[in-house]
């Protein structure tokens, strides 16, 4: 696992972006990031890119609590303490066949975490799973998954990432995807207040 660090001169948020979480999805996330690192920091600020986290492991989904037990959750939650991310981005990559159930309106029902709303070409933003968010560790979480066939969604992807990297601070960045995608960051969004409305009924 390499872990890419920029420390602009000047104050500002901290981003980190952390690919390839579980499995094989590395391979695919692991060059979009790569081609991502080269074009820079951020001029506030610090970010700080695993283009994957790991490249050939056993598939545990990051929404059970076990993940969190094994090397790769192990070390993503290593990485979230030692960095402090206003803002933590996790990229994943998906099976076509997955599409239906990642974007499933029943999602919040059968899996416990919302469902994944496409803002363009297959990119996919969605909210990490339960047991990050009840850490309270960054002010905003996304998951983004990007196809794992094909070119991965890749200019998308940079298109989003780079949103990340050039807005100085959290509501910059909300307010940014808003006016690309203001359709898809309306229902988000809306998704994840139900989600965390949820989450909160059921530790109170
Ligand atoms: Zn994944």
């Amino acid at each position: 696992m390499k872990v890419y660090v920029f420390r602009a001169k000047r104050r500002g948020i901290t981003r980190l972006v952390v690919g390839g979480l579980h499995g094989r999805e590395g391979r695919v996330t692991r060059p979009i990031l790569k081609e991502f690192i080269l074009e820079g920091g951020p001029r506030r600020g610090c970010m700080v890119v695993v283009p994957s986290l790991c490249l050939k492991k056993r598939y545990i989904s990051t929404l059970k609590s076990r993940y969190f037990e094994v090397e790769e959750g192990k070390k993503l939650l290593r990485l979230i303490s030692r960095f402090k991310p206003d803002v933590y981005v996790e990229v994943h990559c998906y099976a076509k066949k997955a599409y239906k159930s990642l974007t499933s309106p029943s999602r919040l029902v059968k899996r416990g975490v919302p469902p994944f709303i496409e803002l363009e070409n297959g990119l996919l933003i969605g909210s990490v799973s339960p047991h990050l968010l009840a850490k309270r560790m960054f002010k905003l979480g996304l998951a983004i998954e990007i196809p794992c066939r094909g070119d991965g969604a890749k200019s998308e992807l940079l298109k989003l990432l780079r949103v990340i990297r050039d807005e100085d601070t959290v509501n910059g960045v909300l307010a940014t995807l808003r006016s690309l995608y203001p359709k898809q960051i309306e229902l988000a969004s809306k998704l994840f207040a139900e989600y965390v409305e949820r989450l909160r009924a059921e530790q109170s």
